[in-house]
C-alpha cells in the first residue's frame, strides 16, 4: 500500500517475490517480569489477553501449525508462512526448552521465517547461537521490547530493564546474522515530542533491522488503567499519533522495516483510545500526511553523535 515507508509486506515481497504470512503461535512461556523473578506487576501497561493471538498455549506448536494452517492458506491465498513467538518473552527458558519450541515449525515446509519476541534481558550468547543455527533456512528476527531509551520512561512503565541491556542484545544478535526489530510505544505518559525523537535518533544510530510501532493504550487490568481512571493519563489522539509517527519515521532510515506502524487489541480489554482499531484508516492518514509534507520515512536520518543518546 505505501511507499512512503518501508513497509514489512515490502520487504516480504522483495525477499521472497510472494505473499507471505505471519502465524502467530504461543510458546506458553513466562515472563520475568511476571513470574516473581523481578517482579509480579509486569509492566504497568500489559495484560496478556490484549495480545491478538488465536493460539492456546496448552497445546504443542505442531498442532497449533496444524490447526492453523489450513486456514491460513484458504484466508490468505497463501503458501508462505513466517513463525511467530510474540506472547510473553519467547527466549525465556533453557536453551534445550527453546530449541524444542522453535523446532515445532521445522516439519511444515511451508515457513520460510521465524519471528521472536522476548525482553532485552532474556538473551545471552548460548541461546543466541542456537537460534542462529535457523539462519540457514529461515530469515530470522528477534524482536525486543524496548519502548523508549529513556531511563525515567523505562522505570515509570515499570519494565525492569535498561537501554543499555537493550543495545547489548541487538549488539550480540547483530553479530550471529540475525535481524534485529524494536518495539517502541508513541505517547507514553511524560514523554515530549523531543523525548520520541530521540528514541528514533538511537534506533538509527544502532542500525536496528525494524521497528514496531503503536501508541500508548490503555488494557483493562492494568496499573495503567486505574491511573487512567483518574484521569492521571493523557492519551495521543488519533491526528498526533499520526504527525509523531511520521515524525518518527522520517527519522530512521529508509532501509529500517517498519514491522508495524498501527497495532490493534482485543475489542473485550481495550480501554482507550479506540481508534486504534481503526487500523487501515489510521495508515491512510499517514499515508496522506507524508503527501502532504512531501518526505518519507529516512528524511531527517542521520547518524547521530554518541552523545545523542
Ligand atoms: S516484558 Fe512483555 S510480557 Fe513481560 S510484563 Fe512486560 S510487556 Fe508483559
Amino acid at each position: 500500500m505505501s511507499q512512503s515507508y518501508y513497509s514489512f509486506n515490502s520487504y516480504l515481497k522483495k525477499k521472497f517475490k510472494s505473499r507471505i504470512q505471519r502465524i502467530s503461535l504461543n510458546a506458553g512461556l513466562n515472563c520475568p517480569n511476571r513470574d516473581g523473578t523481578l517482579g509480579i506487576e509486569g509492566c504497568y501497561f500489559c495484560n496478556e489477553k490484549g495480545f491478538v493471538s488465536v493460539e492456546d498455549s496448552q497445546i504443542s506448536i505442531e498442532a497449533q501449525i496444524e490447526t492453523a494452517l489450513p486456514l491460513f492458506k484458504k484466508r490468505f491465498k497463501s503458501d508462505k508462512f513466517i513463525a511467530y513467538f510474540q506472547n510473553a518473552s519467547n527466549t525465556y527458558a533453557s536453551v534445550e526448552k527453546l530449541g524444542t519450541i522453535y523446532d515445532g515449525i521445522k516439519k511444515f515446509p511451508e515457513f520460510v521465517g521465524l519471528i521472536i519476541s522476548t525482553r532485552p534481558d532474556c538473551i545471552d550468547e548460548e541461546k543466541l547461537d542456537m537460534i542462529s543455527s535457523y539462519t540457514d533456512k529461515y530469515d530470522v528476527w528477534i524482536e525486543y521490547g524496548l519502548q523508549s531509551v529513556h531511563a525515567k520512561t523505562l522505570k515509570f512503565l515499570n519494565r525492569r530493564h535498561t537501554f543499555r541491556q537493550f543495545k547489548n542484545a541487538v549488539k550480540l544478535t547483530a553479530e550471529r546474522n540475525i535481524k534485529t526489530a524494536a518495539h517502541v510505544i508513541l505517547g507514553l505518559p511524560h514523554e515530549t515530542k523531543h523525548d520520541m525523537y530521540q528514541t528514533a535518533n538511537a534506533l538509527a544510530k544502532l542500525g536496528i533491522n525494524g521497528v514496531k510501532l503503536h501508541t500508548f493504550h490503555i488494557l483493562k487490568n492494568t496499573p495503567f488503567a486505574c491511573m487512567y481512571k483518574q484521569g492521571d493519563i493523557h492519551l495521543l489522539a488519533e491526528g498526533e499519533y499520526v504527525e509523531i509517527a511520521c515524525d518518527f519515521l522520517e527519522r530512521l532510515p529508509s532501509e529500517c522495516v517498519i514491522m508495524r506502524l498501527v497495532s490493534n487489541a482485543r475489542d473485550e480489554v481495550l480501554i482507550a483510545p479506540f481508534w486504534m482499531n481503526r487500523r487501515q484508516k489510521v495508515l491512510l492518514k499517514i499515508e496522506e500526511e507524508f503527501k502532504k509534507r512531501n518526505t518519507r520515512q529516512g528524511f531527517l536520518a542521520k547518524r547521530q553523535s554518541e552523545n545523542d543518546f
